[in-house]
């Protein structure tokens, strides 16, 4: 057997993957690089009044930053780049309500440990500990799971700033349409300081990943999804194979099972598979439905917190949409028939997640259960000619896109999807009149400019009926 195909039995490891390395210069960049800015300042404030006088005094635009692993333009600027390095930790926490309040700029993989000494646990986390929290709730980032909503949803209250320096508390009681606006807000309202999040108490997760045939798990999807508390699964382009991981809670006293570090990235492996057999779509089929069968279970049981998180080795770019829920399996099953039939070049995997419903305004799980599907593509690769035919066929299904990955869409045809799309944008007009948290991207999805509120040009996208007058 030719080595390249036994090296498919690495096909679900994970390896560590580098974070992008501080700029050198006043240069910005995000994790995948695609996107960069030359901002006039990037600065990081050590306290509220740093940060207030910061934002009054500033010329130009001004963009909040997290880890920079956002795939969409929310942060490149001319303007100033504002980091909350300065704001980590847990302030304060309330073990009877487990409720915890972090700096917003805390990263994710610095949270588990010190929740787990208050004996408390985030209930669900997405496929990596990098982001920073304000970051991560700024675009409503996601796991997986049939009852488990995005972060954003388990936000109970935030500390914002405004340009003009006023320091906000908001929560359902106090500023409420500002929280429910704030919970999701591209960070174009102000600067989000801290973060009070609902927690629940610490719990072990039991991991499996083994390889099914597509069709039996579409065929058996509401019932893998009800009788699992986390389930996703990657279909292999070209095969007729999915790679599915669950996740459960197990008991208190279950032994730590971690598996050995895979030495080879599965996507390579994929990739080159994909380059030799191109030619053949029968062979590339079969060989690869073949091995994949092969694949043993792997089963990993640990904290929670060192579960969910999962090492991105090979950089890439990436669209994610999120449809109502019941159409997941068409959606699916059009995206794997269309990648066959057009004979595309595309080898990465793509993601199946579940996401429940929320009331977050800008939430893209606003008011429905949802299920994700994400399309990546090589970081060294344009990625737009693929994404340009996935996109029309998760719109098609009622897609909503996830704010901090690649799409197309304007405000005129964003504004069709939200609900509370209007009332995001006079609360945004009310905190930022001069449009100082806008950038060139938010400009063309909300449909405002800086100063002047005139619609961005490329907003007007047939119908212009819900944006803001000029
Ligand atoms: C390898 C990889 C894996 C990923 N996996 C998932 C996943 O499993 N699920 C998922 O849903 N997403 C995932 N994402 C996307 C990622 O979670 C989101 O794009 C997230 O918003 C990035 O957070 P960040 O800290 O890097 O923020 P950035 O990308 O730097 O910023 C994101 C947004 O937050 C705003 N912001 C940041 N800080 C503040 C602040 N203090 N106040 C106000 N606004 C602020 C920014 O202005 C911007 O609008 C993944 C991305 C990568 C690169």
């Amino acid at each position: 057997m030719p080595a390249f195909i036994k090296k498919l039995k690495n096909i679900f490891s994970h390896q560590a993957a580098p974070s992008p390395k501080p700029a050198d210069t006043n240069s910005w960049h995000n994790w995948s690089r695609r996107l960069s800015c030359e901002p006039a300042n990037q600065i990081a404030p050590q306290s509220l009044d740093e940060l207030a006088a910061a934002l009054k005094s500033a010329a130009g635009s001004i963009r909040p930053a997290g880890s920079g692993h956002s795939f969409s333009a929310l942060v490149p600027t001319d303007g100033t780049i504002i980091s909350l390095s300065g704001f980590t930790g847990i302030r304060d926490y309330n073990p009877e309500t487990r409720e915890v309040t972090l700096g917003a700029g805390t990263q994710l993989h610095d949270i588990g440990e010190p929740l787990h000494k208050l004996g408390m646990a985030l209930k669900n986390m997405g496929d990596i500990d990098k982001q920073t929290l304000a970051g991560a709730i700024s675009t409503s980032t996601h796991g997986t799971g049939a009852n488990l909503t995005s972060l954003s949803a388990s936000v109970t209250g935030l500390e914002l700033v405004t340009t003009s320096g006023a320091v906000l508390w908001c929560d359902k009681d106090h500023n409420p349409d500002i929280f429910r606006a704030a919970q999701v807000s591209l960070g174009a309202l102000g600067v989000v300081t801290a973060i009070r999040i609902k927690c629940q108490e610490p719990y072990l997760l039991e991991r499996r990943e083994y390889t099914a045939p597509l069709e039996d798990v579409l065929d058996n999807w509401e019932t893998l999804a009800k009788e699992n508390r986390n389930i996703e699964f990657f279909f292999l382009p070209y095969s007729d194979m999915v790679a599915v991981t669950t996740l459960n809670v197990a008991a208190p006293d279950a032994a730590i099972v971690r598996a050995a570090p895979e030495t080879k990235d599965p996507l390579e492996t994929l990739d080159s598979v994909h380059r030799w057999l191109g030619w053949s779509k029968k062979l590339h089929r079969a060989v690869l439905n073949h091995e994949v069968r092969k694949e043993k279970l792997k089963r990993e049981v640990d904290q929670s917190y060192k579960i969910y998180p999962t090492e991105r080795n090979t950089r890439f770019n990436e669209m994610e949409y999120h449809l109502p829920r019941e159409n997941g399996p068409a959606a699916i099953r059009e995206i794997r028939d269309t990648i066959y039939n057009q004979k595309l070049d595309i080898s990465f995997p793509i993601e199946f997640r579940l996401v429940d419903g929320d009331d977050a305004w800008l939430s893209p799980f606003y008011g429905r259960k949802s299920c994700s599907i994400a399309v990546h593509q090589f970081h060294d690769r344009d990625p737009m000619p693929y994404f340009n035919i996935i996109e029309p066929i998760l719109r098609k299904y009622g897609g909503r896109p996830h704010w901090g990955k690649q799409h197309t869409l304007k405000a005129a045809d964003l504004a069709e999807l939200y609900p509370r799309w209007n009332d995001f944008l006079k609360i945004r007009e009310q905190l930022d009149p001069e449009g100082k948290f806008l950038n060139a991207h938010l400009s063309k999805i909300l449909g405002v400019g800086p100063k002047t509120h005139a619609p961005h040009p490329e907003a007007k996208n047939g119908n212009t009926a819900n944006l803001p007058k000029p």
